[in-house]
């Protein structure tokens, strides 16, 4: 009785994982802005639409919007110059740049579709606008890199693995995996927006050798025991600063 029990749970379970592959397979495309390829299950509208849907509510939970409209004018005008220079002017996504009044989290982030944001807690250790370019610069590397579009479609496979391993009891095993193949994609995210961050940069004028001064702002305020929100979602700036070095070299070389 058991083992007939156990076959058809097998059965199940690799129905389950053979159409979680199967789906995964048809949403592989190739990144048309990073040459890439990758699972995605939305369109660029449905990414513009959870951005909006998405940006109020994030504003809400960083204390709102910097109420001081230079320091925005600055954001807006440094955000857009990235935009109008590069191949992000050939995309279907709307970019719009907030400074959030958050005066104690350092960060910075993007949602998908192109609603990017920078706290004023990152905003006022920046020195330059070169540095302000820096961070705006990689959080359009987000959007182009559709991070969220891929990470929410990671998770979906993830999710129906897990319920097909579960069918017959590996489901603890391939969530672990999956959690770890989650993260360790996070960190590939950070590193390629740091790299579209730097052409960017460096297409629209700016100095991409300030990208290693945000850096340094950012491993500076994580002091030596405290680990800022920036740092818990994005890799060590030491790792960064070398990967930042060899983009430099590379777009340089091609410019
Ligand atoms: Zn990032």
């Amino acid at each position: 009785m058991r083992r007939g029990n156990f076959k058809v749970r097998l059965l199940i379970g690799v129905a389950i994982v053979a159409f979680a592959f199967i789906r995964r397979c048809s949403q592989q495309e190739t990144n048309p802005y990073t040459g890439r390829t990758q699972a995605i299950s939305l369109s660029p509208e449905q990414e513009i639409a959870i951005g909006l849907q998405s940006a109020p509510g994030m504003t809400q939970q960083h204390g709102g919007l910097h109420p001081n409209n230079q320091y925005q004018a600055l954001v807006d005008q440094v955000g857009n110059k990235l935009v109008n220079n590069s191949i992000a002017k050939n995309t279907p996504y709307k970019y719009d740049f907030h400074l959030l009044a958050d005066d104690k989290i350092i960060n910075a982030f993007a949602l998908p579709g192109g609603q990017c944001f920078i706290t004023y807690a990152l905003f006022s250790k920046l020195e330059n606008q070169d540095q302000l370019a820096g961070v705006l610069g990689h959080e359009i590397g987000h959007v182009l890199g559709k991070h969220s579009n891929e990470r929410i479609t990671d998770s979906k496979f993830w999710q129906t693995m897990i319920m097909g391993a579960g069918a017959i009891d590996m489901g603890v095993i391939a969530q672990q995996y999956g959690q770890g193949k989650l993260l360790a994609n996070g960190r590939d995210d950070e590193l390629e927006s740091d790299e579209l961050g730097i052409f960017f940069m460096i297409k629209a004028g700016y100095n991409p050798e300030e990208m290693i001064g945000v850096m340094q702002i950012l491993k500076n305020a994580a002091g030596p025991n405290r680990q800022p929100e920036f740092q818990s979602t994005h890799p060590d700036p030491e790792n960064r600063i070398d990967k930042i070095k060899e983009a430099i070299n590379k777009y340089r070389e091609a410019s």
